[in-house]
């Protein structure tokens, strides 16, 4: 006989907060469905193809045999080696590629398993709030409670220390969603609190390349090596999302902590991937050039129309994406609801990156320019 049996998913799973974009998900399968033509600037994934010599690499690469056997847990050396070239050119950083450096299945991946590293049950973790959600989930299926920590516009997005220090505090500039980017004097401070409070810094600097104006971003292992580890990512950089590869650097001990954690749940990136990620760090980076040229045209377009339409648009020198102002009395998820309705323009209601984001649709420059020019015209026309 059947016994009906209890729901046999974890507390872990089962309390994941709700996906806020699941209504607009449904509202974008349902005006596809009619036929509608969608400018998608939902996603924070890049339209462009990954640079061809990348491409090369890889191809010759899959064709070694050597290649066809499990991968080094730690990351090959050569990818490690030209990771620590690519920290000293850009930052000025000396990194013991063997003890300081391990090679992740894209920033994603590490970002997720560092609190199975550091956090023990009941530990607490600050998250920037709006943030990208890997902090938060990550956090919770250690067992770590989350702190939000505010990142306000009228702050520059930069958010104010708490007294109080935590196990660890992610920091991520430029910033998804907000495009806020921070300062050497900053991350000072920061370090400071650190050391004074004895929390363990984590810095996401996936967009450190994409940059239109100023400087460009800092890292945080320039002023806080002893305190921190940083992620970074080949995949805004390159155009390589699809290709999961990155690395996380810095504190030894903590590097050290998330290669065993890693070293138990996969077995490393594909060798032949690692070798065109070498390729793309040590190959000409006019691609990089190229690519930071498009996104600024394309937030040109997007931001002078917004603003000529008398939208409070958030003008970024640095990442893909824009903070758009909701209009009085309108919510973040009302605000999309009615671009997707309406203009069949798609953006995301900020509020899903945390509360701090209520208030702000975030649109990703993630289209041809003429399709971005076509959104301004179909919000004009609201
Ligand atoms: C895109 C993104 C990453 C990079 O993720 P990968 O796993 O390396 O593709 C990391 N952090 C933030 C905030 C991002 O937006």
């Amino acid at each position: 006989m059947l016994r009906a049996m209890s729901d046999p998913i974890a507390r872990r799973i089962r309390e994941l907060p709700p996906y806020l974009f699941a209504d607009i998900d449904r509202q974008k399968q349902r005006a596809r469905a009619a036929g509608a033509d969608l400018i998608d600037l939902g996603i924070g994934d890049p339209d462009l193809p990954t640079p061809p010599h990348i491409v090369s690499a890889l191809r010759e690469a899959a064709g070694k045999a050597a290649c066809h056997r499990y991968p080094a847990y730690q990351g090959m050396r050569s990818f490690r080696q030209a990771a620590a070239r690519f920290m000293e050119m850009r930052f000025g950083i000396r990194l013991d590629a063997d003890r300081e450096i391990v090679a992740l299945i894209g920033s994603k991946e590490g970002i997720a398993h560092l609190p199975l590293a550091l956090v023990d049950p009941g530990d607490e973790v600050l998250c920037p709030d709006p943030g990208y959600p890997v902090y938060a989930t990550g956090t919770r299926f250690a067992g770590g409670v989350v702190r939000p920590l505010l990142l306000r516009r009228d702050a520059g997005f930069i958010p104010e220390l708490p007294s109080r220090g935590a196990k660890l505090l992610w920091i991520n500039y430029p910033n998804n969603p907000t495009a806020a980017t921070a300062t050497l004097d900053f991350y000072r401070r920061v370090a400071q609190w650190a050391r004074a409070t004895g929390t363990v810094v984590a810095s996401d600097l996936a967009y450190s390349e994409m940059v239109f104006e100023g400087d460009p971003p800092p890292s945080f292992l320039q002023v806080g090596g002893d305190v921190g580890v940083e992620f970074h990512s080949l995949s805004k950089t390159f155009n390589m999302t699809g290709w999961r590869i990155g690395w996380a650097c810095g504190r030894a001990d903590v590097v050290g902590a998330l290669g065993r954690v890693k070293t138990n749940v996969d077995s490393g990136q594909f060798e032949a991937i690692q070798q065109a990620a070498v390729a793309a760090l040590e190959g000409d980076h006019a691609c990089v050039a190229e690519m930071r040229r498009t996104y600024r045209e394309r937030r040109d377009a997007l931001c002078d129309g917004l603003s000529r339409l008398g939208y409070d648009v958030i003008r970024p020198s640095a990442t893909f994406y824009v903070l758009c102002a909701c209009p009085p009395a309108c919510s973040s998820i009302e605000f999309a609801s009615r671009l997707l309705e309406r203009a069949h323009v798609v953006g995301t209601p900020a509020v899903g990156f945390g509360a701090g984001g209520e208030g702000f649709v975030r649109f990703a420059l993630t289209q041809p320019i003429e399709r971005i020019r076509q959104a301004v015209e179909r919000i004009a026309a609201l």
